[in-house]
């Protein structure tokens, strides 16, 4: 079979006949995970290969329409929920993985959580002073900044004033944007290449330097003998219909990178039967995500200006037992607020014909921490080909943290001057006052009776010391495999309590040592 030529982005039409190609290493997934340890390996000199599932979609396809953006842009064209359908799964799909459609906020590590990876799940070596060379890196390419306060937009200004108003701890977010024009775009890709997602930055970069990526390439099994994967098997993908073409790829490296972030990784593992003796998918989190809308009298307009500007970490820490949880604002964009809320029919129109009034905020848990929580489990799923399976469990722990937390976002919006606050049950709970939210206390908390979703898919292939307990090692190497490294958002042992973009690329810059060590 012919050899392919390096420095290049494919798409899937331009792969015309079956490919065998041999490199130093192939990341599967295009990422923060996959792109910063492409980018840190050809920067050495490494030939390295990269298979992306997803297609290659640049500004001037980014149309500004969350039509388009879901099908081109997210997994499973942005319906992936649970098995139940009780938690939607917000994720990336495309060169550039989440960060294409992501929202820009930057965090590093809380301390606490890497303490808790140390402590009790036998992490060595991840360490803020291990780190923080590579953020402070990530950081200056990035240009991650925080947001200036003159700039935020109306939904974000409710939270910094509700906050500010009840005396609770607030911040402005860093955002990873250069020339920002403040659209409130991001996701759905940004129109001028102002978010520095890995699309526009980090890519480009490693492509320059020698990288070869292949788009619409779906990684289908990792071939293994003994203790080395020997070849990475995909299938190439019609860009258009994201069916499979019949063409194929078969990579053959010393050292193969799954970086397929949370979910997706986990499946890559279990579809070649590298399961870990159960582990791989176990341990998944979520951020588990709810939400509060409120009606303001003066224009909003959720679904203009840098979506997240403003956090508050004031909740996150709650206490022994109890789930912590942050807040955020979502861009409230059309179609976005109508599937996410919970009104259907009259409402549901009386409700979109209000949208320039409509505010939102989040509340992010913080989950993982507690040691009866058992998180989500990944499946494969027969006969459907990308789609996968995955349960979530929610305990009284996590129901306890919903309550608080909505009931917090109410006190925040009515703070802020809302003239009605509406929970996200499917009978909405509508309070009219602050006097009024201790209603919350009478709904119905549990699956499928309020809405329920996420962005911040995490774990799965959890690093730690004890390959009873975990994945990978503190390397990121699969435990008894010496050519096989999971680098992406799934090795967390637990969730953050903060956006998790900037920690996985921190990893994935760090652990590029140890993949260029294993060639
Ligand atoms: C709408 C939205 C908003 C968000 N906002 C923020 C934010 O503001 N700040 C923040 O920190 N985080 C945010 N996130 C989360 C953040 O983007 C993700 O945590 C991060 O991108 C995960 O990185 P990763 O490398 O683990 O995986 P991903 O970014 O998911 O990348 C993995 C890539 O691998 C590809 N892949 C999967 N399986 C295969 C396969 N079998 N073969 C080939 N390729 C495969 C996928 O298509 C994907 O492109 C947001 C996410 C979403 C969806
Ligand atoms: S808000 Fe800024 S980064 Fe986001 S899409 Fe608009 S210009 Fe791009």
């Amino acid at each position: 079979m012919p050899t392919a030529t390096v420095g290049r982005i494919y798409t899937g039409e331009e792969v015309t006949q079956d490919l065998a190609i041999d490199c130093d290493v192939c990341i599967v997934g295009s990422g923060p995970g996959g792109s910063w340890l492409a980018h840190e390996l050809v920067a050495q000199g490494k030939s390295v290969v990269m298979l992306e599932e997803g297609g290659y979609h640049t500004r001037r396809e980014f149309d500004l329409t969350e039509s388009t953006a879901f099908a081109n842009l997210y997994q499973d064209l942005g319906n992936r929920t649970t098995d139940d359908l009780s938690i939607s799964l917000l994720q990336g799909r495309s060169v550039g993985g989440g960060t294409t459609v992501n929202w820009c906020s930057s965090f590093r590590t809380p301390d606490r959580i890497l303490k808790n990876w140390a402590e009790v799940h036998g992490v060595s070596g991840v360490t803020k002073e291990a780190l923080t060379p590579h953020w402070d890196h990530i950081e200056k390419r990035l240009h991650i900044a925080e947001w200036p306060l003159e700039q935020i937009n109306t939904n974000n200004r409710v939270l910094w004033d509700g906050l500010g108003k009840l005396g609770y701890e607030r911040g402005l977010i860093r955002r990873n944007v250069n020339g920002c024009a403040n659209t409130g775009y991001c996701g759905m890709g940004c129109p001028i290449d102002a978010k520095q997602s890995m699309l526009v930055t980090v890519i480009p970069d490693a492509v320059e330097k020698g990288l070869t990526l292949y788009a619409n390439a779906s990684v289908r099994k990792l071939e293994h003998s003994g203790r080395r994967v020997s070849a990475v098997h995909a299938d190439v993908l019609d860009p258009v219909t994201q069916r499979p073409t019949g063409k194929q790829l078969k990579i053959t490296a010393k050292v193969t990178a799954v970086c397929g972030g949370a979910l997706n990784s986990p499946a890559v593992l279990l579809r070649s039967g590298l399961d870990a003796g159960g582990k791989v998918g176990k341990r998944t989190w979520l951020h588990p995500v709810v939400l509060m809308m409120a009606m303001f009298e003066e224009r909003v307009d959720a679904f203009s200006g840098a979506p997240q500007s403003v956090y508050s970490h004031h909740f996150t820490d709650r206490g022994p037992g109890k789930i912590g949880y942050f807040l955020e604002v979502p861009p409230v964009h059309p179609m976005l607020a109508a599937t996410v809320g919970t009104n259907v029919g009259a409402p549901l129109i009386e409700l979109m014909s209000k949208l320039p009034h409509l505010q939102a905020c989040l509340a992010i848990t913080v989950d993982g921490l507690l040691p009866e929580e058992q998180g989500g489990t990944v499946k494969l799923k027969a006969g459907a080909y990308s789609r996968l399976g995955f349960d979530y469990a929610l305990g009284p722990a996590n129901w306890e943290a919903f309550k608080d937390a909505c009931k917090q976002m109410a006190r925040v919006q009515f703070a802020a001057g809302a003239k009605k606050v509406m929970s996200l049950h499917y009978q909405p709970v509508v309070l009219e006052s602050a006097n009024d939210i201790d209603r919350l206390d009478s709904a119905t908390w549990e699956k499928l009776k309020c809405r329920i979703v996420t962005a911040h898919q995490m774990g799965g292939c959890p690093m730690g010391k004890d390959p009873a307990t975990s994945v990978v090692d503190s390397t990121l190497k699969f435990h008894g495999m010496d050519n096989l490294f999971v680098v992406d958002g799934s090795v967390f042992p637990t969730s953050l309590g903060v956006n998790p973009q900037e920690t996985i690329m921190g990893l994935s810059r760090w652990a590029s040592q140890h993949v260029a060590a294993a060639i």
